[in-house]
């Protein structure tokens, strides 16, 4: 719906600019980050939240703490159930987890001016989405986006050469091992784009693949979970679990919680937890503090 109402954007540099831009947001007001520094437990006292413990076994004091890990692991791991009412966790256990993706990067010197290739384009087997969604968890390349970030920003290659990547939605249930499924599983998306883009194979440079297994290993979401819960009518919007957790202090934000996955909800569903841990109803009012204290919250 953001690309409906606000348009697509792209960020010059690559995506990780948008990371770094809140890195230096959070580091101008005060805040500090540990990289790599997994948690093992939310402690929770009195139906409070009070401490966050590191798997290094540092303590850190928290009155209040958000999480946009994992939401199962959150709830079961890292809290506990006993700390959470019945009825909220039979809630969690109804929620239908969503797919995950396989994507394949490629440098290539093929001329994509030339070949006609876009920034973004997305490519389908058949125009009937609910078939290719289908496909697409047994296990087949039935649609697929190609995106050429260096035809908007070609400082991200050398003079004459392309950054390709592929992306296909995908079912990490549909390959016992990943590690030996995946070579088999790039030649399909590369079978795939080479269909699109002329010669594509031959002007190969560099390539390289993430499975769901990947997605899992970075993100820890559940099987590599791209977009936390399913994105279908009934978990997306008000339907999503709440920023706000049954325990005093904990909240939710990112793909798990209201309103949804994807960069753009990850990004309202902040906002919207900024507004409720602040007690602020508008989100104009929450601006409105950000830019009277140089953002010093
Ligand atoms: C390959 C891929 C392509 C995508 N493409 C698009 C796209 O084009 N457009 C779009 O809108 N969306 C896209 N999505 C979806 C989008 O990226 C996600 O919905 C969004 O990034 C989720 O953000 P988040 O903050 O909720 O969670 P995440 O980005 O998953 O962040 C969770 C963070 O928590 C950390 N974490 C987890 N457990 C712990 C723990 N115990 N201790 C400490 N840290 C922990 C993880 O390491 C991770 O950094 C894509 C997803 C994938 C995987």
């Amino acid at each position: 719906m953001g690309y409906v109402s606000d348009g697509a954007y792209y960020c010059r540099g690559g995506f990780h600019k948008f990371a770094d831009s809140l890195v230096t947001g959070l580091k101008q007001a005060g805040g500090e980050i540990y990289f790599k520094s997994k948690v093992s437990k939310i402690n929770v006292c009195d139906n409070r939240v009070q401490s966050v413990l590191l798997a290094s076994g540092q303590v850190i004091q928290a009155e209040t703490v958000i999480s946009n890990a994992d939401m199962l692991q959150t709830v079961h791991d890292m809290v506990g159930k006993e700390y959470f009412p019945k009825r909220y966790l039979s809630r969690l256990q109804r929620m239908q987890t969503s797919c995950s993706i396989f994507v394949v990067y490629i440098a290539t010197d093929l001329d994509l001016v030339q070949a006609g290739a876009h920034h973004e384009a997305f490519y389908y087997h058949e125009l009937n989405h609910e078939v290719n969604y289908n496909n697409a968890l047994q296990g087949e390349v039935s649609w697929m986006s190609v995106t050429v970030p260096t035809l908007l920003d070609d400082g991200l290659a050398p003079k004459g050469e392309h950054l390709i990547v592929l992306t296909a939605l995908a079912n990490y249930d549909q390959a016992e091992n990943w590690q030996q499924a995946k070579a088999d599983y790039m030649k399909k998306m590369l079978d795939f784009a080479d269909s699109k883009i002329n010669n594509l194979k031959s002007h190969i440079l560099f390539i390289e693949a993430g499975s769901p297994a990947t997605m899992q290993r970075y993100t820890l979401n559940n099987k590599g979970a791209a977009y936390g819960w399913a994105m279908t009518p009934e978990q997306v919007g008000a339907s999503r679990i709440a920023n706000k957790a049954p325990i005093e202090g904990l909240y939710f934000a990112g793909h798990w919680t209201m309103p949804g996955g994807g960069v753009y909800g990850v990004s309202y569903s902040g906002v919207q937890t900024a507004q409720k841990v602040l007690g602020l109803t508008r989100q104009d009012e929450l601006w409105a503090l950000c830019a009277s204290t140089d953002g010093e919250l």
